[in-house]
């Protein structure tokens, strides 16, 4: 089932995600619901609170993503559970990012090229992995996401004042997404 996106301006964004309890209900349809509404909004990654629901939980998919290259790791499918990261690691990079919760929107964010994570998959068996490239990426993106943080929070002052009107706009839910989304009122 494809659920909603919520937007830019929801409270359920910003707030911190709970530990997911091992016989959280309903856990495998959420993970194959945020699988779907993410490959219908053509996503790489997308984490439980921009769903509405305020768990550490994200699933990410960097196969089907349009910016892989020969210098990326090869790509990954996988839920993330109550994940922690352990290193960040390398030189910070510039790389574009955009967000299903703020449609139409990509800037340069600045992070470390690498990470490592250590996480429980959907069978909850416990993995730890250090990736870089695209993957880390998204991990990073998509970890945020679990702390109530957005990409646009990384841009510097002049940056965020540059989009405000954009960004005001996808509050105010004056956009017309190409794929379900929930704006608040
Ligand atoms: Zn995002």
């Amino acid at each position: 089932m494809i659920l909603p996106i919520r937007a830019l301006g929801d409270p359920v964004l910003k707030k911190a995600a709970k530990d997911v309890p091992k016989e959280y209900d309903g856990l495998q349809e959420l993970i194959d619901n945020m699988y779907e509404t993410m490959y219908n909004a053509n996503g790489v990654g997308l984490a439980a609170p921009q769903v509405g629901i305020s768990i550490k939980l994200f699933v990410a998919d960097t196969n089907v993503s349009s910016k892989k290259d020969e210098d990326y790791e090869p790509g990954m499918k996988e839920a993330f559970i109550n994940p922690e990261i352990v290193e960040l690691i390398g030189d910070d990079v510039d790389f574009e990012e955009g967000c299903l919760s703020i449609p139409s929107i990509t800037e340069d964010v600045v992070r470390p090229e690498g990470v490592a994570i250590s996480y429980f998959d959907r069978k909850f068996k416990k993995h730890l992995i250090e990736v870089d490239g695209l993957l880390a990426r998204v991990i990073q993106h998509e970890f945020d996401h679990l702390e109530g943080v957005l990409f646009t929070d990384h841009l510097s002052p002049i940056k965020k004042r540059l989009l405000k009107s954009k960004l005001d706009k996808i509050r105010k839910g004056k956009i017309d997404p190409p794929y379900p989304m929930r704006f608040v009122k």
